[in-house]
């Protein structure tokens, strides 16, 4: 079988920074990326580079900025009165936002949001929502363990249900 529509995946793979060659993620021996292919949010372009391939092939690629987590967008750095970090006491808590914190926050439309601190000043505080991985340059090396074809329950649910799956 190979990697197609409504086929669950399983593979391991370490991921780098292209420019830097650091080490981003890496899957471990026994907890392998599983997923259903075509359904489940990954990478666009991730999918068309194993498309095809069969259990114990390799693989090897780049993915630019701009096909992964997009390009680094200076509107998403936000400058938030340093009131919404207030305390009863009028006071932020330094345990908590300081510089490199990085803090969940809701906009104003109620969506939840993961923000880097960036600048703390005695009336704002600098906050950046890009994606941690805007702007970088993927590449992935790894190899597929294994391919099997969907059930029903898992097509209908749009995920993988597979031994380290989700829980309902
Ligand atoms: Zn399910």
């Amino acid at each position: 079988m190979t990697v197609d529509i409504n086929m669950v995946v399983s593979l391991k793979y370490k991921l780098t920074n292209q420019q830097t060659g650091e080490t981003i993620e890496e899957t471990v021996a026994d907890k392998p990326m599983e997923f259903l292919y075509g359904i489940e949010r990954i990478i666009p372009t991730f999918e068309e580079n194993i498309h095809g391939l069969k259990a114990g092939d390799a693989f090897d690629f780049g993915i630019v900025s701009s096909d992964a987590y997009g390009d680094r967008n200076e509107t998403q750095i936000a400058h938030i009165p340093v009131s919404v970090f207030e305390v009863e006491d009028g006071k932020m808590n330094e345990q908590e936002v300081y510089v490199g914190a990085l803090l969940p926050m809701t906009d104003s439309e109620g969506n939840h949001l993961r923000g880097k601190v960036m600048d703390i000043t005695p009336e704002i505080v600098v906050m950046d929502f890009n994606h941690p991985l805007a702007g970088t340059d993927l590449h992935f090396v790894g190899e597929i363990l294994e391919v099997r074809a969907a059930t029903e329950e898992e097509i209908n649910h749009g995920h993988s249900h597979g031994a380290h799956g989700h829980h309902h």
